[in-house]
């Protein structure tokens, strides 16, 4: 989970008590990013998904009309494919990729919340984390928990032809195989390594292709307000992860975000790890939100954390 959510909320108040102001902003209003005028729509793309080519046999497959702008990416190498996280469950992921690639498909999550797990169900290898956090989430979740997801207000446009809003949940799914930190995925000609990194959930996880330079960050990291005070998150245990994963930056060329932009600077990283260490040392002043949580501004992306979060 993520990103403009506030705004949206503000956005909505705005509109509810000032119609007659015009001030009818919208969370949409500021799209297309500046970032995806460099990069080339492929044809895989259609009424939900826009899909780009971001690296050799790398696609960013994005929604850019439901307000979490989720990324997933299917990184396809000689033996299969690897589809790191599946979204929301709104849009059909799985005709996507299956045009993208005949190649069998393994899904992987970077972390068990509902916008990443959207698609499982519909694959039928299913790497997970061993924990209890991942367990839970096989179930799925009821139309109540994500009908907000599903809302005018989450929208900016339509949903795909065919899903009705009252229908949407997520479905339930079962882990093929269960990953620990430090394992690897091999993908035939390509060596994705798993890097716990608890903190926005206990089975956050960074993946790492050492070779290439790349690490796909989840929702640790992206250009945004990063979402931290959901009741799983664990602020001590979200410094240490990004303290380690910082560490990766003299190796890589580009981070690969769950939200938003696909392509980053890895230098990103080195800015978040000292914002994190500024928030935890009291050195930065948050503006209080409407809902009591703390936002931290640092420019190309925020820390939004519960009015609790420090405390413990
Ligand atoms: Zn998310």
């Amino acid at each position: 989970m993520r990103t403009d959510l506030l705004a949206v909320l503000s956005a909505s108040i705005i509109l509810f008590c000032c119609a007659q102001q015009k001030s009818e902003s919208r969370w949409c209003d500021d799209l297309p990013r500046e970032a995806y005028q460099k990069l080339q729509k492929t044809a895989f793309s259609n009424d939900w998904f826009e899909v780009y080519e971001v690296q050799d046999s790398i696609y960013a497959i994005y929604e850019p009309f439901q307000w979490q702008e989720m990324i997933s990416y299917l990184i396809i190498g000689e033996d299969f494919a690897l589809l790191f996280d599946s979204g929301n469950g709104i849009g059909d992921i799985k005709s996507v990729v299956t045009k993208i690639t005949e190649l069998p498909i393994r899904v992987l999550n970077s972390h068990s919340h509902y916008d990443h797990v959207g698609g499982n169900a519909d694959f039928d290898f299913i790497y997970g984390m061993d924990t209890d956090f991942t367990r839970g989430r096989m179930k799925g979740l009821p139309h109540e928990r994500v009908a907000e997801e599903v809302s005018d207000a989450a929208l900016c446009k339509g949903l795909p032809v065919g899903v009705k809003a009252e229908d949407h949940h997520i479905r339930p799914y079962d882990i093929t195989q269960l990953m620990k930190d430090g394992d690897t995925i091999n993908l035939g000609n390509r060596i994705l390594e798993i890097i716990s990194i608890p903190g926005h959930t206990p089975d956050a996880i960074a993946l790492l292709d050492r070779e290439s330079g790349l690490l796909w960050t989840g929702d640790s990291y992206y250009a945004g307000p990063i979402w931290l005070f959901a009741p799983e998150t664990d602020w001590n245990a979200y410094k240490n992860s990004v303290e380690r994963v910082s560490a990766l930056v003299p190796l890589l060329k580009y981070l690969l975000p769950a939200h938003n932009t696909p392509l980053e600077d890895p230098a990103h990283l080195t800015a978040l790890a000292n914002a994190v260490n500024r928030v935890d040392r009291g050195e930065s002043k948050p503006t209080r939100r409407n809902d009591e949580n703390l936002i931290f501004e640092f420019g190309h992306f925020s820390l939004l954390l519960g009015p609790q979060v420090l405390e413990k």
